[in-house]
This record gives C-alpha cells, structure tokens and sequence, in this order.
C-alpha cells in the first residue's frame, strides 16, 4: 500500500538525511519506526505525506506515484494519509467535536449532521464522547492526543502516520493512547507506520520493527528477531541503552 524506493533527502544541498531507505507496507500492517535522535525518521514520514520533498528516489501510494511529479493532488493525498504528531495541533477556539468535524465538512464537503455522526462515532472509540463540547485547553495532553487520532480516523484515511505521538505526554496518559492505538490496529484493520520510543507497544503491536540509524534502515523484521536476535551491532546497542 506505501512503496518507498531509494529514498534520498539532502538539506541545503549538503546534510544528507535519508540514504537509500527502501520500505513497503501492506495493508493492515502496523510498523513501528526506532531509532535514536536524528536519525530521520520524522523526515521520512514527512516524505510520505510531502511535507517534505524528497531529493530522489519514488514513494508509491496505492500504486500510485506520489513524488517526482507536479501533478499530485496533495490535498488528496493528504486525505488519504492521516498524521498525528507529538504536539497535537488541534484547533484551540473548537471544541473536540468540531475538531473532528472540520476536515469532514471543509475537505471531505461532508454534510454537517453526517459529519457530527461521524465524530461522535470516532470520540466513542477513543472513549472521549463525554467530552465532545470540551476546547483542547479544558482536556488533558493524553485527552487532546485522543482527539487528534479520532480527527485522523474520522477521514477513512488508507494509511495512518504517528510522529511519537506520546512522547509529549506524562507517563500516567500515555496508556491511554497507546491502547487506542493498539485498538485501532487490533480492531480497526489500520494501516500505521508508527515512529515511537515505546518499546512495549512496539514489541505487542508491531507487524514489523524497523531500525533507522544516519539516514539508513539499518535492520527489520519480526520484532521477536529484531528486539531479542538483532543482527546488527547498533540496533543492539540502542536496544541495549532503552530497555
Ligand atoms: P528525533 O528522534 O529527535 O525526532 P528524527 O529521527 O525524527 O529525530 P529528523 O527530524 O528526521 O530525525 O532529522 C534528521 C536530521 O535531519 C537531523 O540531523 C536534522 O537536523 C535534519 N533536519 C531535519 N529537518 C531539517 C530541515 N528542515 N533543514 C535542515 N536539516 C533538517
Ligand atoms: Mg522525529
């Protein structure tokens, strides 16, 4: 469903983040993306969705090719790739329910009441419906974080993008979110590339690990391979220095 072939991204035509990164995910695949700090695995999910643009090489959704051409809608990209962040980015004058409302009716040009169905849908499953008429600021960070994943959900998005969507939070709220997610990948059937440092969530969720280091997917596979066999030195050293 997402096809990543020789992934190349330079800033500034000098500092060269991705080098060669070649990664497919399938449908209904949840992977987990490690490593440690810049090692570019926000840029490459920024590649994914063009945030970012990549220096050379293809990333194909849906066998589409997304990169290399002027021609991609990417507001119609982006409806099929939802992003949560680690800063939640909700919008702070609208309540949680209009935050998962807005894409709905301004991209989607869904009806109001089908969307207000839809987001009271999708506030259930985080288990915030309660606090639909809450603004962000009345929520916690774990809340808030729950209302961006339901705002993501409610566009039937093909492929789901987490940039460490809980390393922002305190420790008490990341379960959670993470049990949202987990749900989402359990019972949702969704596609997820997740970049976190959880190594617990990784480790029962994950389809797949993949472990970037400079630039490079260095090592992937099963997480049982990757987390208790990993064949190369840095994936165990880094491994080593989590857990
Ligand atoms: P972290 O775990 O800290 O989030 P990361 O693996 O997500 O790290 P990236 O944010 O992808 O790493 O950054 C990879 C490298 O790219 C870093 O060295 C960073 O300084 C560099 N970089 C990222 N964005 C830019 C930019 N807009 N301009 C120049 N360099 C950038
Ligand atoms: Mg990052």
């Amino acid at each position: 469903v997402v096809r990543i072939e020789h992934l190349n991204k330079t800033f500034d035509g000098s500092t060269q983040v991705l080098r060669d990164v070649n990664l497919d995910v399938w449908p209904g695949e949840v992977v987990v993306v490690l490593g440690p700090s810049g090692s570019g695995k926000s840029t490459m999910l920024r590649c994914i969705n063009l945030l970012e643009k990549p220096t050379a090489g293809h990333i194909l959704i849906e066998d589409k090719e997304i990169t290399g051409s002027a021609k991609t809608d990417v507001n119609k990209l982006r409806q099929n790739l939802g992003m949560v962040f680690q800063s939640f980015n909700l919008f702070p004058h609208l309540t949680a329910k209009q935050n998962v409302m807005i894409g709905q009716t301004k991209v989607l040009k869904k009806d109001k009441a089908e969307a207000a169905r839809e987001a009271e849908r999708q506030l259930e499953a985080v288990g915030l419906l309660d606090r639909a008429d809450f603004k962000p600021a009345q929520l916690s960070g774990g809340q808030q974080q729950r209302v961006a994943i339901a705002r993501a959900v409610a566009m039937h998005p093909d492929v789901l993008l987490f940039d460490e969507p809980t390393s922002a939070l305190d420790p008490e709220l990341v379960r959670g979110v993470l049990d949202v997610m987990r749900d989402l990948a359990e019972n949702g059937g969704m596609t997820m590339i997740v970049v976190t440092h959880e190594m617990g969530f990784a480790r029962e969720v994950a389809d797949r690990v993949v472990f970037m280091e400079g630039g490079v997917v260095v090592e992937q596979g099963l997480p049982e391979k990757v987390f208790d066999h990993p064949e190369n030195a840095r994936t165990a050293e880094f491994l080593g220095s989590i857990d």
